[in-house]
């Protein structure tokens, strides 16, 4: 999962989707558990509870102060200076102590590109052909678009990318991948509910779902909060 961004609603959907599917041994989180969203204390708390390997994320390490809000869009920066007052002291640890790659089996993961960890948008072939240099696995998963992506390496003449529709199985084989499994908290993508995935190691394959979640809730208390407008209404459009 990825991008959960403080959207506690979105999440517990999630959780209780994945539950629902048999479970999990651990859950990989690609970055971005806060920024936008109304919950960050309680997102962090509740991916505690759970066995988990997670990566930093641009917005992870913006709140904690390593990363400046002045490449930030204004609205970003302002709810970020918001999830900064937010944090309790172990949030902030949790934070900024969180690697920028993960190595899981065949699996790199990071939240933006194998290059560029933190900051880099994966969402043109070119880029992710040559970010296929910059990690050993077979296979890297990333997050930081929002979008449902995947990258084939398969020699000089034979890359291609596609979006990925949901409840697509991805068989997993020979050919080198870039995947990303969408949103948890802000899909950009034009279907408002929550994305991720569901890695079945046995069978080599990744499973995409898209779970309903009920967004006026997190809609509410964001206005509650006074976050901006714009990042409310974006999360019914899905954009
Ligand atoms: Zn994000």
């Amino acid at each position: 999962m990825a991008d959960i961004h403080a959207n506690l609603v979105a999440l517990e959907a999630v959780l209780s989707h994945i539950k629902r599917q048999g479970g999990v041994d651990e859950l990989w989180c690609l970055g971005d558990v806060v920024g936008y969203g109304p919950q960050p204390h309680q997102c962090i708390e509740l991916l505690k509870n759970y066995n988990h390997v997670a990566v930093a994320g641009n917005h992870d390490w913006a709140v904690v102060g390593k990363l400046p809000f002045n490449e930030m869009d204004p609205d970003a920066a302002i709810s970020d200076q918001w999830t900064t007052e937010q944090l309790s002291i172990r949030d902030a640890a949790y934070l900024k102590d969180l690697p920028q790659v993960v190595e899981r089996g065949d699996f790199t993961l990071v939240h933006g590109s194998p290059r560029r960890p933190i900051r880099e948008y994966l969402t043109t072939l070119s880029s992710a052909v040559e970010n296929f240099n910059y990690f050993e696995s077979r296979y890297c998963l990333v997050g930081h678009s929002h979008l449902t992506l995947v990258f084939r390496h398969d020699g000089a003449s034979a890359n291609s990318f596609s979006h990925l529709s949901p409840d697509i199985k991805l068989a997993l084989g020979d050919i080198r991948l870039i995947i990303n499994p969408g949103s948890v908290g802000q899909p950009r993508d034009g279907d408002p509910r929550a994305s991720y995935g569901i890695y079945d190691d046995e069978v080599g394959i990744i499973r995409l779902y898209r779970v309903e979640y009920d967004i006026e809730v997190t809609q509410a208390l964001m206005v509650q909060m006074n976050l901006p407008l714009r990042l409310v209404a974006r999360l019914s459009r899905g954009v």
